[in-house]
């Protein structure tokens, strides 16, 4: 059946679980997990449409890992986890990894943001998550108890959804982390903030490559999250979800800019006198 009609037969949610910002990769990932945990989850997308962008072209290393747990690569039409790379290019210098022999960690999963977006969006409504397109978050407040969230939907007036957590995955320029404050500028962000968690890179770095780290943000926060909803976790188990993943994100920032400054071009003044013969074409006499 259509999306959209699918989605007009449905009564419209008025409370979950959990509320999900962004249908991209990381939310529909999300999404996902928590289902697979018995999570009653909704997902809010201001886009009536997928994405049609060129974005990522690939993932890298552990998430290519934990696509493969949740049997999204054969989904991907892959069969079985790819081979480790030999060679890894930073800054477009080649870095042989021959010597890791077994223990590359080095997995290259080549996939196109659209398509990876396409499997994991039938996945999550396959799990019963509700995706709603055309829904455009525009703030939302935190009480003691939860989340209330306001959404604008096209012609419509404005309408509010409740959850118990909200978890930002609206990308580079996102409501959540604006409003709930969470921020870092400059680097890849993942935090909790009482009921709102985030889980998307800073307008900074969300061109680089992000993706890989969103997906394993994603996997680690759900079943955490599905914890302190189901009442399971102990109160101090969401925290380690900023304590282990934010120094991921630095490292990604560090990274992302280390690599942006090797690749610049250098200066370009021309060359000194005293400079001048180390550049010389010419042989020197004796050579
Ligand atoms: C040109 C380019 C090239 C890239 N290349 C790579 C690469 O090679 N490798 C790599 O790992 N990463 C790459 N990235 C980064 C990668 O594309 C992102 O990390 C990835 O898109 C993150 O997915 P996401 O789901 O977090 O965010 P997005 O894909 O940005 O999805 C966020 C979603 O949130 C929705 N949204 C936003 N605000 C609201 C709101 N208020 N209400 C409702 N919905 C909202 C948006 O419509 C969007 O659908 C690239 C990015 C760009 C732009």
């Amino acid at each position: 059946m259509d999306r959209r009609v699918l989605q007009e037969a449905n009564p419209a949610p008025a409370s979950a679980n959990v509320v999900v910002v962004g249908a991209g990769p990381t939310g529909l990932f999300l999404a996902c997990e928590l289902r697979l945990a018995g999570v009653n989850v909704v997902v809010l997308e201001r886009s009536l449409e997928p994405d049609r962008t060129d974005k990522a072209h690939g993932t890298i290393g552990l998430s290519v890992r934990v696509l493969d747990n949740r049997g999204l690569l054969e989904r991907l039409g892959r069969q079985g986890l790819p081979e480790a790379a030999p060679v890894f290019f930073y800054a477009g210098m080649p870095l042989s990894l021959a010597l890791l022999g077994a223990d590359n960690p080095v997995t290259l999963l080549q996939v196109n943001h659209r398509e990876l977006e396409h499997v994991l969006e039938a996945r999550a409504a396959e799990l019963g998550a509700d995706v709603r397109r055309g829904w455009n978050v525009t703030g939302f407040s935190q009480s003691e108890g939860g989340v209330d969230v306001v959404v604008r939907t096209a012609g419509e007036e404005d309408r509010s959804v409740t959850a118990l957590y909200l978890v930002g995955c609206d990308g580079g320029s996102s409501i959540v982390r604006r409003q709930a404050g969470i921020g870092f500028p400059g680097s890849t962000d993942e935090h909790t903030v009482d009921r709102s968690a985030m889980i998307a890179p800073s307008e900074h770095v969300s061109h680089g490559p992000t993706l890989n780290a969103a997906i394993n943000d994603a996997a680690n926060l759900g079943w955490k999250l599905a914890g302190a909803v189901k009442g399971w976790a102990p109160d101090t188990l969401l925290g380690t979800y900023e304590s282990e993943r934010h120094p991921v994100g630095e490292r990604v920032l560090m990274l992302t800019q280390a690599e942006s400054a090797l690749m610049a071009p250098g200066p370009t003044s021309p060359p000194s006198a005293a400079s001048s013969p180390k550049c010389s074409a010419t042989p020197a006499p004796s050579q």
